[in-house]
């Protein structure tokens, strides 16, 4: 066992520590998912708090290298969510006793698309009786749209730095003046200013990414000291320029461990954060996210978009649940969620205690 492992607090481990512990073999590593277990359960409890994932649109003025949806795509075909099924989603949400939903699109700045998401973010307020929680993940907006949807009702931000190292960050993403470290850095301020409970992450396994990378970005996440975590293994896609790099990457499996350790990593360094369980690990594993669970993320997002869209939010190959409706997965879920022996959060926003210590609330 990693000596690493016998200290009593990790906020401090640095650069080399973090290495060392991405670098254990496979028996090793069950001692280090072992720890952040135990971590998690004594900070945030054995509740899995749920967030019904609507993928509202996949229009996207971005054109990031490794994305299925990315606006130079056109092998598919563009959609928006209407009204009334956008509803039919949240209403599912409400009945299911979900705590939460998160809105998930395409990056989109115009009027029309920030004043809709304005009005669906009170009407869900008013129609759950400010019973469900609002997690917004729809890229880089203006300072002024942050606050709007935060004064709307919206508490909660996801966006992924997706490569904290500005050089790397630049490697994955076109150089058209539209894709700025700097700026995305910027929002993730202005979003923390504003009062949102802040969640970031990044791609395990992306092309030209090593492990010292991986480290910097764990670095990242505590220097930032977010409130939510969201981070999967990187999945290539065909109809992306990354595409041509696929006989060069880390394998599936090892992408997928690496992840574990990744999430057992950050649980021990920030204890009290909400870290999620992404789909992405699902896609790699049937098992995926019940094992990310068990490696100390405290988070789900079931899919409960209309099944007709799904199929045309393909960010990566294999992406699990297109062909289920929301009500097929959602019995096994909890099923799933107590075979590893947690209890689903039924009726919570469960939020980041971070958040609350954070700004000793
Ligand atoms: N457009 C918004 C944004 O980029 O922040 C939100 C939606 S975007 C589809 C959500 C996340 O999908 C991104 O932050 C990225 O990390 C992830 N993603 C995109 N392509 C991926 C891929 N090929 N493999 C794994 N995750 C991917
Ligand atoms: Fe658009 Fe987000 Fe995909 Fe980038 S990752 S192309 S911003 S949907």
């Amino acid at each position: 066992m990693s000596t690493l492992l016998n200290k009593k607090d990790f906020y401090n481990l640095d650069k080399n520590d973090i290495i060392e512990l991405l670098q254990l073999d496979s028996d090793s590593m069950i001692d280090l998912v072992k720890k952040a277990n135990e971590i998690r359960l004594k900070y945030r409890g054995d509740k899995v708090y749920f967030r019904g994932l609507i993928e509202y649109s996949n229009i996207c003025k971005k054109n990031c290298l490794y994305c299925g949806i990315r606006s130079g795509n056109k092998n598919f075909i563009r959609y928006t969510i209407q009204d009334d099924e956008f509803f039919d989603a949240v209403k599912f949400a409400i009945r299911e006793r979900y705590g939460s939903i998160v809105i998930q699109s395409g990056e989109n700045t115009s009027p029309a698309f920030i004043d809709k998401i304005t009005e669906y973010i009170r009407e869900i307020k008013n129609i759950s009786n400010n019973k469900l929680g609002i997690t917004l993940s729809l890229g880089e907006q203006s300072f002024e749209t942050y606050k709007k949807w935060y004064d709307a009702g919206a508490h909660r931000y996801l966006l992924r730095i997706e490569e904290s190292h500005p050089e790397l960050y630049k490697k994955l993403h076109p150089q058209d003046g539209n894709h700025d470290f700097a700026a995305r850095y910027n929002c993730l301020l202005n979003l923390k200013n504003i009062g949102y409970q802040l969640g970031t992450g990044i791609m395990i396994g992306l092309p030209f990414q090593t492990i010292e990378h991986l480290a910097e970005d764990l670095i990242f996440m505590r220097d930032l000291d977010i409130d939510m975590c969201g981070m999967g293994p990187y999945i290539e896609h065909p109809d992306t320029p990354l595409y041509q790099y696929k006989d060069d990457l880390w394998p599936l499996k090892e992408r997928f461990n690496l992840t574990l350790k990744m999430i057992a990593i950050l649980r021990l360094m920030m204890p009290d954060i909400n870290i999620a369980a992404t789909t992405a690990m699902q896609a790699i594993d049937p098992m995926g996210r019940e094992k990310a669970l068990q490696a100390g993320a405290n988070v789900l997002m079931p899919n409960i978009t209309p099944k007709q869209y799904r199929e045309e939010y393909l960010l990566y190959e294999n992406k699990p649940c297109i062909d289920e409706n929301p009500d097929d997965c959602i019995s096994c879920l909890d099923a799933r969620v107590q075979m590893v022996g947690y209890q689903v959060g039924y009726d919570d926003w469960g939020d980041s205690a971070h958040y609350f210590n954070r700004k000793k609330l």
